[in-house]
């Protein structure tokens, strides 16, 4: 039974409290984001899967993880796709060690630009919770606070919840998140598929990062 209370879009008295912060598509597009990559267990499988459909997304890195899989990072940007700060160790930024939080986004944005060789230009802050620091600190670093307006839940790892989320709210606009991670690895697949076919179905249009979020 599908939980009634389940949120798939923020709230919109937040997205007033942060007006500087992208929450939608700018262009009546759709946008595909990817968060806590890289995985070699799921980042291989869902390049392939975006190859197949020719979708071009954001990718939300984790720092730890781009240590661990450095050549899945620098095939994501091969791939044509953008892969932004997702802090070094998907650490909660929501609250008051500001001297940490520093250190999260900043080490993170040092190893993306090892792989790519320039910083990356958006942060989306991990368990989407954030506060005004973290907005201070993300403009510090020259980064661009990227949320989401539709939440798809693919790491509860059912696909019918995804489809659910996908059927109802899909709209113009979505910036859609899913997970390359390993909690959503069974259905991830099938989860960009379905979305990706509704969105055709619908007459909507998925976009690449560059045309979305300017
Ligand atoms: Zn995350």
């Amino acid at each position: 039974m599908l939980d009634r209370l389940r949120v798939y879009s923020p709230p919109s008295f937040v997205m007033k409290l942060f007006p500087e912060f992208v929450w939608e598509c700018s262009n009546e597009k759709i946008l595909f984001t990817f968060d806590d990559g890289p995985n070699p267990e799921t980042t291989p499988i869902i390049l392939k899967t975006l190859a197949d459909k020719r979708i071009k997304a954001v990718f939300f890195l984790v720092g730890q993880n781009i240590e661990r899989y450095k050549s899945l990072a620098s095939e994501t940007i091969s791939e044509g796709h953008e892969i932004a700060n997702h802090t070094y160790s998907h650490y909660d930024v929501w609250g008051l060690n500001r001297k940490k939080i520093n250190f999260e986004i900043k080490k993170c944005s040092q190893l993306i630009e090892e792989v790519q060789g320039k910083p990356p230009r958006m942060f989306r802050p991990p368990h989407n919770r954030f506060d005004l620091w973290t907005a201070a600190t993300s403009h510090k670093n020259n980064l661009k606070c990227v949320i989401w307006s539709l939440l798809t839940y693919d790491y509860k790892n059912d696909l019918n919840i995804v489809k659910f989320a996908g059927e109802r709210y899909i709209a113009k606009n979505s910036v859609v998140v899913l997970h390359d991670s390993i909690k959503s690895k069974d259905i991830i697949v099938d989860s960009i598929n379905f979305l990706a076919d509704q969105i055709e179905h619908r007459e909507f249009q998925i976009g690449k990062p560059s045309e979305c979020l300017n």
